[in-house]
This record gives structure tokens, sequence and C-alpha cells, in this order.
């Protein structure tokens, strides 16, 4: 369909956990963390890696390292927590802001801010956001950050929908989709059914 969706029974698990209407805000946290460190690990699987000789105390050893650095962009709200979460398995990493709301009457991004770490034009970058819902944000976002010079992009997501991902797909090819699972359709508010809900509200407590 256009987009990776991680293929483990503990990815199941946890999506399922997110999806209870009745998880608690403390247990909802703890698995979105839980969740996004599992796609984000898979999601960065292709990155390049360069030799390098460590001495251990018994002898040298090969091994490797990341040459090119990783930066985060949540989008806000809603991808805040995801951020953090990546942010444990890579310390080292910048995290830029992407500011959206969305218009519910016509579901399209109106962008308020965007803080750029510098050197993204060498880096990876991954967008986090949970709910690829329409793409309209996902799409806005990739423009932006486009437009602010990056060139290795990913998007992290949650979950998605057919409709999301054919929009990114047309619109920027050249962008790979990781998630957790790609969902029926959208309901007439623009929420992706079965779903989560809003995940900002659930991650929150609003
Ligand atoms: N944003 C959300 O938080 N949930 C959806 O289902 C769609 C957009």
């Amino acid at each position: 369909m256009g987009a990776h969706v991680v293929d483990h029974p503990l990815a199941r698990a946890k999506l399922t956990a997110l999806r209870d209407a009745a998880t608690s805000l403390k247990d909802f946290r703890r698995t979105l963390h839980e969740l996004s460190l599992l796609i984000g690990y898979e999601a960065l699987r292709d990155l390049t890696e360069e030799p390098i000789t460590v001495e251990t105390p018994l002898r040298p050893c090969p091994g490797v390292r990341i040459p090119d650095p990783i930066f985060l962009f949540p989008i806000l709200r809603a991808g805040l927590g995801m951020a953090e979460a990546l942010s444990e398995l890579l310390p080292e990493s910048p995290i830029g802001h992407i500011g959206m709301f969305r218009d519910e009457v016509t579901l399209e991004p109106h962008p308020y801010y965007l803080r750029v770490p510098p050197g993204i034009a060498s880096a990876h970058v991954v967008c986090v956001d949970p709910m690829l819902a329409t793409g309209n944000s996902a799409v806005s976002a990739m423009d932006q950050l486009k437009k602010a010079g990056a060139r290795k992009l990913r998007l992290v997501c949650i979950v998605g929908c057919p409709q999301g991902v054919e929009r990114m797909r047309t619109a920027h090819p050249d962008v790979p989709i990781h998630l957790a699972a790609i969902d029926e359709g959208l309901n007439e508010h623009g929420y992706i059914v079965p779903g989560l809900g809003d995940a900002g509200d659930r991650y929150y407590g609003t």
C-alpha cells in the first residue's frame, strides 16, 4: 500500500491497548512511548553505517557508527509524545518543531510554527505524528521541511488510513511512511476509524 506496517505481535498488542477507550491516561502514555520505539526502530533500519574499530578490554573489535545526524520533528501537539520516546533511543538528536492546527470544517492544516535545528540538509529527518488521517498535515509538514532544506525524510505514525497514505504517496513519493496499522478510513469529522480517537487529547488527558 506504499507504507511500511510494523509486523510484530508486540506492536499489535500495544496498538490494541491504545485503541481501547478504557485504557488509562498513564497506560496510554506509557504504551504510546513503547509503540513509538518499536515503529521508530523499524523506520531507522536502513540508516547508513560507517565501519569503525574500538578497543574492547581484550582486543580491537570492528563495529559501526552512524555518521549522519538524525533530527526528530514532532508535529504539535500529538507528535510530542512520540518524539520524547524516540529521543530515548536517539539522545543526541536535535528536536525541531512543526506547529499546525487543523480547521475542523475544511480539515485543512494551518501552519503557525516551524523551528529547524541547523544542519538539516545532511540529517536524516524523522517527522512524527501519531495519526495519518487526511494526510493534509503530513503533506504540509513535508513541504515545510523540504523548503527548510531537508533531503532525507521519513514519516513515523501510529495509525494511518488509505486516504492519508495515498495523499502522501502522491505528494511526496520519496518519503517512506512507517506505522503500526492502516485502518479502514475516515469518518465525517476526519477521524480515523476504528482508530484510537484524538491522539493529543488521549495523551494529554484533555
Ligand atoms: N487526529 C487524531 O488525533 N485522530 C484521528 O483519528 C485523526 C486525526
